[in-house]
């Protein structure tokens, strides 16, 4: 376990970082939160596009009426502050989450605290497998006119729970939501591209996904090594029949897709545009791409 939090303001001990079984959150889904990455390389920690993240955050936050209490400055100096002091010379994963706490126990919630934390954890590989089987979830992920997917909010993983325990329980790694109008949308916890004839085809945002970040990093490298990527529907047969089929997320990077519902995707191995885009992400995480050294804040951790 880490040996510190942050919690609302202050660097904590991991066992003090508690809350109380009425917080709101608890019993409504009311909370925002965020995944960031963390790569220990050259003997420093290398947070891989902490503001874009906590942007992501704030507007989270926006869309459930809630205005979290610290500034995106504040936000950034906690997140390496608790990075720095855990000491962790490994690769982490960041947990920002802003959520209700107490004062009013109604569905609203308006009255009740924001209480915020930031955790860092030792985080190695996400999915269990370097190259993924996936069944197409029997859950929809849930339209924009139901709950606003573009929040990275907790209520909203209720649906990526089952999707993944129902994969999970079928024998496979990974669920693939469709949209409610029935085309491919994303992973329980990642964005989703295909590759047909070398050109990327992603979901847009109207298909209900989450905008990933990854997502957005992958558009950019692909498109830089000379790639056509297009952003719009893909159906469950273009799915079926691509060439190339992968996973984004920043717990997940960029993992290739060989199955779906019985079907071997393209040769049943990495494919090469795959393994292309996947080479060049690695080299920006670590921070060897100047054109990307933008995206990385390096932090020097504790002795
Ligand atoms: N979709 C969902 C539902 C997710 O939970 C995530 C992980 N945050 C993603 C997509 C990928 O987003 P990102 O690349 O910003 O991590």
């Amino acid at each position: 376990m880490p040996k510190y939090v942050w919690f609302n303001g202050s660097v904590v001990e991991w066992e003090n970082a508690k809350v109380h079984v009425y917080v709101h959150a608890l019993h409504y889904g009311t909370a925002v939160f965020e995944g960031i990455r963390g790569y220990y390389f050259d003997d420093v920690i290398k947070i891989f596009r902490l503001r874009d993240h906590l942007k992501r955050l704030i507007n989270s936050a926006k869309i459930l009426y809630m205005n979290i209490p610290y500034t995106i400055d504040e936000l950034e100096k906690a997140s390496i502050e608790i990075t720095r002091e855990n000491g962790y010379r490994e690769n982490v994963y960041i947990r920002p989450i802003a959520f209700r706490g107490l004062g009013e126990f109604g569905v609203r919630g308006l009255k009740s605290s924001i209480e915020v934390a930031i955790l860092a954890i030792p985080l190695g590989k996400y999915l269990k497998s370097e190259k993924v089987r996936c069944i197409i979830s029997s859950w929809r992920r849930p339209p924009n006119d139901v709950l606003p997917v573009e929040a990275k909010a907790s209520g909203i993983y209720l649906s990526s729970n089952l999707a993944g325990i129902e994969a999970a329980l079928s024998g496979y790694d990974e669920a693939i939501f469709l949209d409610y109008d029935g085309y491919v949308c994303e992973g329980s916890g990642e964005n989703i591209f295909i590759v047909k004839d070398r050109v990327l085809i992603t979901p847009p945002v109207y298909s209900s996904i989450l905008e990933g970040i990854t997502r957005n990093t992958v558009i950019t490298l692909a498109r830089d090594l000379g790639y056509t990527v297009v952003e719009r529907r893909i159906s469950r047969g273009e799915l079926y029949t691509c060439d190339e089929a992968f996973f984004t997320g920043t717990a997940a990077e960029i993992t290739p897709i060989v199955e779906v519902d019985h079907r071997v995707i393209g040769n049943g191995d990495v494919g090469e545009v795959t393994d292309r885009i996947s080479n060049l992400f690695r080299e920006v995480v670590s921070g060897h791409v100047d054109k990307y050294v933008s995206w990385i804040t390096e932090v020097k951790p504790k002795l």
